[in-house]
């Protein structure tokens, strides 16, 4: 083993746990104390201060300014107890990850000292030089102007020694530049349109939230295997690796004790997230080796989505306190399970019911049934888009793979839910939908069992998965922003409630009782669907994707092709009608999507160009020469043609072989950078992404002969960690 390696093995290998100097205090009480939350504005706010800010937060209200520079003072004596000295408006570019320029709380007093400042127009607004992140052409770089402006509904928190500030990020001309923006319109869209059905129930209603609830999938790593894989460290995935001889087919890692370096790792990420009032739950192993999830109680998506963001960060800096690099990379290995968010989205109302469960009655089951029903329709009718809204350079490695969701959209109910809707269809529309067991007589009735809440029907190869109380969206990437994903779903589900609503109107105008309009209406709907988006099948199989296709699903596998999407006349007509893009906005986004899949691909090229020609090669030209040195020495010993042959078989064979594979990989490295050298000529940002997708195909085809080298080439001559080191050592 090259030295090199041999040292940083181990080294790995004999780290031991770095203890967590726990707070003495219990979690709930100091959850929540890095955040500028209700308690601290009651603390730290005058009434009527307070009062203003709560009804800007709950309602809209706009914020005086003169509240606003109260409300900051109010923010800088509190942020300042916790010595802070900064502040920062923390927003989320199109880039991955969070943004933040720090200010000194730091002024000239103007009489000759220092002052520590912060008022209401730093808090609202910010213009930082904007220049450089992804706007798809929006905002050429001669006029930078991009603008911060706080949102109010996400608390404000502090980072070490800066006060962050959550905020959304617009261009000069007012098109949005990040994640959030999008996000907050389609919660609105989609709570006004729900609200319009709610109160064909419920006439209390005034407001649906959308709820969020992600487990986050990661992989860890010793730093010190990570720093000699030059891939990992530029890509985030490995690109080359021969498979480890036990890798996950034991099952023996999923659920499994938790290592004691990582426990302690995973301990600090839960002091940190509830300090930061993250409202974490479940820690566990996953399935690959070293690969392990976290997820929190679910919460209002705009606020979750924040907390993910945030807790991305905190989980990548504490990773290195104990010694671990944090992948979040959606396939950092091949041949074993990779990483996904998944995404547990569902609907609720202000008065406290949630639209995704049964209800208490056959009043609340119609209502459930008609969110539920609505739902199906829109990801059926924006299947392909909701798919081309996960997707990324990174993602494409996972999805379709044998462990995750496939690339076609379809969504798993269970057997009680097909039942009730196939039910539906056949009796008539005044049919009560009772909760069994709730009566004594169910002839006529369209039941849904008591135990349903509990039900643990499960589907993991679905990518839109229903799970009692909510749907499951399981295709979103380990790295991904959620916003991504669910603000296409809330606009979808907007767009299709509005429509619905419209429907039953015109139905009760007609004469029909609410409940039999409505049912009158979900009947067609309910056809419509059952058959096509919803699949309870094995979604991995070859089967389903010729199935799918009949069933008129998307199944472009092709990333760039995926975005496409975006930009299709029923797309815009349903971001322009819910009011959460514009046609502009749509198609900037997409030169952005084009451009980061061509700019990830073509690191990922020149890395695997590099390592080829630099790492691998030369490692196997020195086997080579070793072999060449005994056949040299064979053949003075035995000079004889014939007792040499027999004698240098092995030798010769071996030599033949890695002279092969080292022959393949060069050819197919200069294939590679010719076909990049094309690419990069080409300027259309979308036929460039396409080009650049044949190129990642080809990756593969490289990694090859490399891997089958790692498999014949001596191991003390090997350079990078191999996957038995990178994955079982923690
Ligand atoms: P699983 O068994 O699916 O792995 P986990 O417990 O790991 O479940 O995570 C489930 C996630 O779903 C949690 O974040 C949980 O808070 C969230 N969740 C539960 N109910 C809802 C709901 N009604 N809406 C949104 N998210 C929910
Ligand atoms: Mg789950």
């Amino acid at each position: 083993m090259s030295k090199l390696r041999f040292d940083v093995v181990q080294d790995a290998f004999k780290k031991k746990a770095i203890l967590v100097d726990a707070p003495t205090e219990r979690p709930s009480k100091y959850f929540g104390e890095l955040v500028f939350n209700r308690d601290k504005m009651r603390r730290y706010l005058d009434v009527a201060t307070y009062n203003d800010l709560i009804d800007c937060i709950d309602n809209g209200h706009p914020l005086p300014r003169t509240t606003a520079d109260k409300v900051a003072e109010g923010m800088k004596t509190w942020a300042m107890e916790h010595h802070v000295t900064h502040v920062t408006h923390w927003f989320q570019p199109l880039t991955e990850g969070t943004a933040e320029k720090h200010d000194a709380f730091m002024e000239y007093d103007q009489k000759g000292g220092m002052i520590e400042q912060f008022d209401g127009k730093s808090l609202s607004q910010q213009e930082p030089d904007a220049s450089s992140f992804p706007s798809g052409g929006i905002r050429a770089t001669f006029e930078a102007r991009g603008y911060t402006a706080w949102d109010p509904t996400s608390p404000v928190f502090i980072q070490d020694d800066t006060l962050c500030i959550p905020t959304v990020f617009i261009s000069y001309t007012g098109e949005a530049l990040d994640y959030k923006t999008p996000l907050k319109k389609s919660l609105k869209a989609v709570s006004d349109a729900a609200v319009q059905v709610c109160r064909l129930f419920d006439p209390k209603v005034k407001k649906v939230f959308a709820y969020l609830g992600w487990e986050q999938e990661y992989f860890l790593v010793d730093e010190d295997l990570y720093a000699a894989r030059p891939d990992l460290m530029l890509t985030g995935r490995t690109l080359m690796g021969h498979e480890s001889s036990k890798n996950q087919q034991l099952d023996d890692h999923y659920f499994g004790a938790i290592p004691s370096r990582v426990m302690e790792f995973m301990k600090e990420v839960e002091i940190e997230g509830y300090r930061h009032g993250i409202p974490l739950k479940t820690r566990h192993n996953e399935v690959a080796p070293n690969q392990f999830e976290l997820a929190p109680i679910y919460g209002e998506a705009n606020l979750s989505n924040d907390q993910n963001q945030m807790i991305m960060n905190l989980m990548q800096q504490i990773a290195r306190k104990h010694g671990f690099v944090l992948l979040l990379h959606e396939k950092p290995f091949a041949g074993i399970n990779g990483s996904g968010k998944h995404n547990n989205w569902s609907l609720g109302t202000d008065t406290g019911t949630l639209l995704l469960a049964p209800g208490k009655d056959a009043m609340g089951n119609l209502q459930f049934v008609t969110f539920f029903v609505n739902v199906l329709v829109a990801v059926q009718k924006h299947n392909a888009l909701l798919k081309a809204s996960i997707a990324t350079a990174t993602n494409a490695h996972r999805l379709g793979a044998n462990e995750a969701p496939p690339a076609i959209i379809s969504s798993f109910l269970g057997h009680t839910m097909t039942n009730v809707l196939r039910k539906l269809l056949e009796v008539p529309s005044d049919t009560p939908i009772e909760i069994a067991g709730k009566r004594g007589k169910s002839v006529g009735l369209v039941e849904i069992p008591e135990i349903f809440i509990d039900n643990t029907d499960r589907n993991r190869t679905s990518p839109f998965a229903f799970t009692g109380n909510r749907f499951e969206f399981r295709a979103v990437g380990s790295s991904a922003n959620c916003a991504g994903a669910m603000t296409t779903l809330n606009a979808a589900v907007a767009e299709q409630l509005t429509a619905f609503k419209a429907a039953v109107d015109k139905e009760m105008a007609a004469g029909k009782q609410m409940n039999i309009a409505v049912m009158d209406v979900l009947k067609p709907l309910i056809a419509s669907i059952i058959d096509t988006v919803c699949f309870d099948g094995n979604g991995y199989t070859d089967e389903w994707k010729e199935e799918a296709k009949r069933r008129g699903l998307d199944t472009e596998t092709c990333v760039p092709l995926m975005f496409d999407e975006f930009t299709k006349p029923a797309t815009i007509k349903m971001f322009e009608q819910t009011g959460v893009f514009t046609r502009p906005e749509l198609e900037a986004r997409n030169e952005v999507k084009w451009e980061t899949y061509t700019k990830k691909v073509q690191i990922e090229a020149r890395v695997m160009g590099r390592m080829a020609i630099n790492h691998i090669i030369p490692a196997a030209f020195a086997y080579k020469s070793r072999l060449l040195g005994i056949l040299t020495q064979q053949k003075t010993i035995y000079p004889d043609p014939k007792d040499y042959a027999a004698m240098a078989a092995t030798e010769t064979e071996l030599l033949e072989k890695i002279t092969r594979l080292i022959e393949d990989i060069r050819t197919k490295c200069d294939a590679m950078v010719e076909a990049r050298k094309a690419a990069n000529k080409i300027d259309d940002e979308r036929e460039k992404a396409l080009a650049y997708y044949d190129i990642a195909e080809s990756l593969f085809a490289i990694r090859r002969p490399i891997d089958k080298l790692e498999e014949v080439v001596d191991n003390d001559l090997w350079p990078l960690p191999k996957y038995r080191e990178l994955l079982f050592i923690n």
